[in-house]
């Protein structure tokens, strides 16, 4: 009968959390009754095949908790020398799998049951458009088509209108204008990827930091850059979905981005004020909670000729007439025109102490991007009746889809 093996616990003098067990087979003859060390731990790690060699149990763990351990090492002693021999597959700790990146999703461009045309629209439509063109609003003058007016190089005027846009959120276009000419003069006059690349970044947020969330926006211009230049051939991208994936570019963004820099009719670019402006009309039932519902209501019924225009015509209209906080009912001819021409016009008390809103007899010029749409026929089941809009570069995902085709006239202001 082979001697019985003891194990001894001792703490390590390099870790105190790893406590040491030394088996060393003894005569248990020699040993007093009843002073048997038992082990406390990783009793389920004690190794089948200890050999009768001398043998040490390493436990990591908490010390003196008694808890079971998580990682065990068993190290064979010869002559001194460890050897690393066992590890227990169950107990190893394992590193966390590095997350797979974040799979983008397409931005929807259609809803499965369109909207109900509004039974108004036109008139109220019309009536917003003649009001338009005998006002002046910040957007005909600092929008950010300008932006790409101080470039001469075709990727530097797409590439400073995407800048322009993407400085745009949560900015008054007087800003955003000003912003747009400070960062062009410290990249030494031109808004181009590689100087947004080059850029120290406290260069870029000094001179955007009028902005709403220029920390942020100083981030994702920088990330934006590089992407264009490893994935674009430092160019702006032609689809929404491309464009989408540049840290901080949302669809509104992007639409606007396609139709200014690209003369490209994708969809609707929905801000604030075309999201405001359209429920006070009701024309959307229910009424919509953000841009992304109120653009894919208006892409199901609004003509797509008027697509890439009523970005423009309302943002002017809600800049000046159409406020969100104390609209300027008093003046606007949908109030004059009945309730049923707007459902939500208010009474306006005090209107001599509001900023004065200058509006020409005659129209001012005719405004809004002009973007030609060419309707692509299905070979099979002949001209479509309802087209669906699709985006430029669709890839064939959808088969009744609209291709867009480049207008030769220059991008008007957005
Ligand atoms: S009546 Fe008032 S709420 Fe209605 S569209 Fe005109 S300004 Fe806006």
């Amino acid at each position: 009968m082979s001697a019985p093996v003891r194990l001894y616990a001792t703490r390590s003098s390099n870790n105190p959390a790893v406590t040491l067990y030394n088996s060393v087979a003894k005569d248990v003859a020699a040993e007093p009754s009843g002073s048997t060390p038992r082990p406390q731990r990783s009793k389920r790690t004690q190794p089948e095949d200890d050999g009768g060699a001398n043998s040490t149990i390493s436990s990591v763990g908490k010390s003196g908790t008694g808890r079971s351990a998580k990682r065990v090492k068993v190290e064979r002693v010869a002559n001194g020398n460890a050897e690393d021999e066992v590890t227990s597959p169950k107990q190893e700790v394992k590193s966390p799998r590095p997350k797979a990146p974040k799979k983008q999703k397409p931005v929807r461009q259609s809803l499965d049951t369109p909207h109900p045309t509004p039974e108004h629209w036109k008139e109220q439509y019309e009536t917003i458009k003649s009001m338009r063109a005998r006002l002046k609003a910040p957007v005909d003058t600092m929008g950010c088509d300008q932006a790409q007016n101080g470039e001469t190089d075709p990727k530097n005027r797409r590439f400073a209108t995407l800048v322009s846009l993407m400085l745009s959120s949560q900015t008054k276009d007087e800003i955003t204008d000003a912003a747009i000419s400070k960062l062009r003069a410290a990249l030494g006059g031109s808004i181009s990827v590689d100087g947004i690349i080059d850029a120290e970044e406290s260069t870029i947020s000094q001179a955007i930091d009028k902005v709403g969330f220029w920390r942020r926006k100083t981030g994702y211009l920088k990330k934006a850059a590089q992407k264009l230049r490893d994935d674009f051939d430092s160019d702006v991208p032609k689809t929404v979905d491309e464009l989408c994936s540049l840290p901080g570019v949302g669809p509104k963004m992007a639409f606007l981005a396609l139709q200014t820099a690209w003369k490209l009719n994708a969809g609707i670019g929905v801000d604030v004020h075309v999201h405001r402006i359209t429920n006070r009309l009701q024309w959307h039932k229910p009424p919509t909670k953000n841009p992304e519902e109120t653009r894919l209501n208006l892409q199901s019924w609004l003509p797509s000729e008027l697509h890439g225009e009523i970005n423009h015509r309302l943002v002017g209209f809600g800049q000046t007439v159409c406020l969100p906080v104390g609209p300027r009912c008093d003046l606007c001819e949908l109030n004059a025109k009945g309730p049923e021409r707007c459902p939500s016009a208010q009474k306006v008390v005090n209107s001599k102490n509001r900023k004065t809103v200058v509006m020409s007899e005659t129209a001012y010029t005719d405004v809004g991007p002009k973007v030609e749409i060419k309707i692509e026929e299905d070979p099979i089941a002949g001209p479509s009746t309802t087209p669906k809009l699709g985006l430029a570069n669709n890839t064939g995902a959808d088969e009744d889809v609209v291709g867009i085709k480049e207008s030769t006239q220059d991008a008007l202001p957005m």
